[in-house]
C-alpha cells in the first residue's frame, strides 16, 4: 500500500461516522506529518475522502480494515527507523480512534523495503541509561533499575515485525560457526604458512611412498602370481601401476589435507567476521552489551551466540571474550569490512574446499605420470629385455652381463670361468619361460682343457675329471612382502655330467640357472633346450 493510499484509506476511517472533528482533524494533520506527506497533498486526499462519504460510496472505497491500516501505518513509520516515543502519543490515538486489534495481524509479504523495522533506542527516564526492549509493558533500568514504560507502538511495531514473512536471516545458516571462538589446534593451524603445509604435504608422500608400494604392490603381485600366472614385474604395467599409487595416495593424504587448508582458510575469514558482527562493549561498565549497528541496548539470553537488536533488527554476535576482541581488532583495522561482506567472504573461503581437493587432483595426475615415467626408466635400463607381444623375449639366453653375447637354444655352449663373478663361483644364465613351459638343462665338462691343465699343474695330475655341478633354479624377478624385488630360489641340485635334468615353469617370467663351477674345473659346456609341449 502506497503512502496515499495509506492516507486515503485513514481519511475515510475518520469521516466514517458522518463528521471530521476537530480531534480527528488534529489527528490526520500529524500523521500526514509522520508520513511526510505534502501539506497540499494531504488536504486533497482527505476532502476526496469527504467527498466520497457524502456521494455514498464510501463502503466501496474502503479496502483495508481497520487492522490493515495501523499495520501498514507502522511499517511506514518504521522503515526508516524515526518511530520515537513522540510519535508514540499519535500512533496510539489512531488505534484508538480506528480500533484496531494487534491480535489481528495478518501476515504480510515484506517487500524489500520494508525488510527492516527500526526503532529508536529507548533510554531510561531517569539516568538515561540505555533501555534493552522487550514485549513486556515496562523494563527496568540495567543501571538504575528503574521501571520504564516501554511505549506501545513500540510493541506493536514488534507485532507487525512478526507478522512479516522474511527471508532467513544469512547469519542463520553460519551462526555455528561464528558462535564459538577457534580451537588452540585450529588457531596453532591458522598461523602456519601455506609452504610449510604444502612442504609437511611433501614429506608425508615420502614417508608413505614405501609403505605404499608394499600395500599397495604386494597384493596385485599375489595376484599376478596366482591368477594370471604371470610374474608381476615383467607383466604389470608401470603407469598402471603408478596411478593406482598415485590414486591411493590422493585418497590417504589430500582429503585430510584439504580439511586442513579449509579449516586454515575458514579461521582466517572467521576473526573478520566474528569482529563485524560482535556487538558492542557496554556503555558503561556492568551494563547490556549495545548494538552494532544503531547503540541500542542488547537483551541477551542465556547461551545464545547471536542477538538480534530488538530496535533495528541487526544481528549481533555476543560473548565474545573481550580481551580477544581487542587484540582482533586492533590486528585487523583498516581491513575491517561490512558484515554482509565478511559472511560472503567467509562463505567463499569455506567452499574452496572442492576448489583445493581438485587442484591436488591434477598434482597427483602429474605425479602419477613422473612415477610411471620413472618405473618405466627403471624397468628399460635392465639388461634382460622388456616383454613384448612377438615374444622376442624367448628366443635366446641372456647371460648376466649385457656384454656378453646371449647363447643359443639346444646348442652346446661353453661357459668359461670368465662368466662368473669375482666373489660366487657362479654363472647365471636367464631365460623367458610362459607357464606351464619345460626345459631341459644339461651339461658336461670340457675335458680337452682340463687335461691341459692336468699337463701343466702337478697336484690336478691324478684328478678324475669333475663330474657333478651344483645347479640352483631361481625365478629372477619376485616382488616380496618388504616391497622389493628378488631372486626366489626354487630348486638346488647336484648334476651330474651328461644327464639331462628337467624344470618347468610355474608362471611366465624370467627364470635363471645357476651354476656353481665345479673344483678345479674352470671351463664348461650347457645346453639348455626348450621341451615341446606334448
Ligand atoms: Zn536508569
Ligand atoms: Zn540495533
Amino acid at each position: 500500500m502506497g503512502v496515499e493510499e495509506l492516507f486515503f484509506q485513514i481519511s475515510l476511517e475518520c469521516c466514517a461516522d458522518g463528521k471530521v472533528s476537530a480531534e480527528e482533524f488534529e489527528l490526520l494533520r500529524r500523521v500526514s506529518a509522520l508520513i511526510k506527506l505534502d501539506k497540499d497533498k494531504a488536504n486533497e486526499i482527505a476532502n476526496r475522502a469527504v467527498s466520497t462519504f457524502k456521494s455514498g460510496q464510501l463502503p466501496g472505497a474502503r479496502t483495508a480494515g481497520p487492522d490493515l491500516i495501523y499495520q501498514q501505518l507502522l511499517l511506514q513509520l518504521c522503515a526508516d527507523g524515526v518511530l520515537d516515543a513522540e510519535e508514540d502519543a499519535v500512533l496510539q490515538s489512531l488505534k484508538q480512534l480506528l480500533g484496531s486489534d494487534t491480535k489481528n495481524f495478518h501476515k504480510l509479504a515484506a517487500r524489500d523495503d520494508q525488510r527492516k523495522i527500526r526503532l529508536k533506542p529507548l533510554l531510561c527516564s531517569n539516568c538515561k541509561g540505555l533501555l534493552p526492549l522487550k514485549k513486556s509493558e515496562w523494563i527496568e533500568c540495567p543501571y538504575c533499575a528503574k521501571k520504564n514504560n516501554i511505549p506501545a507502538s513500540y510493541l506493536d511495531a514488534i507485532v507487525t515485525r512478526a507478522s512479516l514473512n522474511r527471508h532467513k536471516s544469512k547469519l542463520h545458516e553460519i551462526r555455528d560457526a561464528v558462535g564459538r571462538m577457534p580451537t588452540f589446534f585450529e588457531t596453532v593451524v591458522s598461523y602456519f604458512p601455506d609452504s610449510l603445509i604444502f612442504f609437511l604435504f611433501t614429506l608425508f608422500i615420502l614417508f608413505f611412498q614405501h609403505y605404499l608400494n608394499i600395500l599397495l604392490f604386494y597384493p596385485v603381485s599375489l595376484y599376478y602370481n596366482k591368477h594370471l600366472l604371470q610374474s608381476f614385474y615383467e607383466f604389470s604395467n608401470p603407469m598402471l601401476l603408478a596411478f593406482i599409487k598415485a590414486a591411493a595416495l590422493y585418497v590417504l593424504l589430500s582429503i585430510p589435507f584439504a580439511f586442513i587448508y579449509r579449516l586454515k582458510r575458514k579461521i582466517s575469514v572467521l576473526a573478520p567476521l566474528q569482529i563485524s558482527l560482535a556487538a558492542g562493549a557496554p556503555i558503561i561498565p556492568g551494563g547490556p552489551a549495545t548494538c552494532n549497528n544503531c547503540g541500542g541496548a542488547l537483551l541477551v539470553e542465556r547461551d545464545s551466540h547471536i542477538v538480534t537488536c530488538a530496535y533495528c533488527e541487526t544481528e549481533n554476535l555476543v560473548g565474545l571474550p573481550e580481551k580477544w576482541l581487542q587484540t582482533a581488532r586492533s590486528r585487523l583495522s583498516g581491513v575491517q569490512k561490512s558484515s554482509t561482506e565478511a559472511i560472503k567472504n567467509f562463505k567463499h573461503e569455506t567452499g574452496r574446499l572442492y576448489e583445493t581437493l581438485f587442484s591436488l587432483a591434477i598434482l597427483f595426475v602429474i605425479y602419477g605420470f613422473i612415477l610411471g615415467s620413472l618405473y618405466e626408466n627403471e624397468r628399460s635400463d635392465h639388461f634382460l629385455p622388456q616383454i613384448k607381444p612377438d615374444e622376442s623375449q624367448r628366443a635366446v639366453i641372456y647371460t648376466d652381463s649385457a656384454s656378453r653375447p646371449p647363447l643359443n637354444f639346444t646348442e652346446w655352449n661353453l661357459i668359461p670361468l670368465t662368466y662368473a663373478s669375482a666373489e660366487w663361483k657362479s654363472a647365471d644364465l636367464f631365460l623367458f619361460v610362459n607357464s606351464g613351459e619345460r626345459f631341459v638343462v644339461s651339461w658336461k665338462p670340457d675335458e680337452q682343457h682340463f687335461k691341459e691343465l692336468q699337463s701343466k699343474t702337478y697336484y690336478l695330475r691324478d684328478l678324475p675329471v669333475p663330474d657333478r655341478m651344483t645347479v640352483a633354479f631361481y625365478q629372477t624377478f619376485s616382488y616380496d612382502p618388504s616391497g622389493k624385488n628378488v631372486m626366489k630360489r626354487l630348486q638346488s641340485l647336484e648334476v651330474f655330467a651328461e644327464k639331462e635334468i628337467e624344470f618347468t615353469a610355474e608362471i611366465s617370467g624370467y627364470y635363471h640357472l645357476r651354476c656353481y663351477f665345479p673344483e678345479h674345473l674352470p671351463q664348461f659346456f650347457l645346453r639348455i633346450a626348450r621341451v615341446k609341449p606334448d
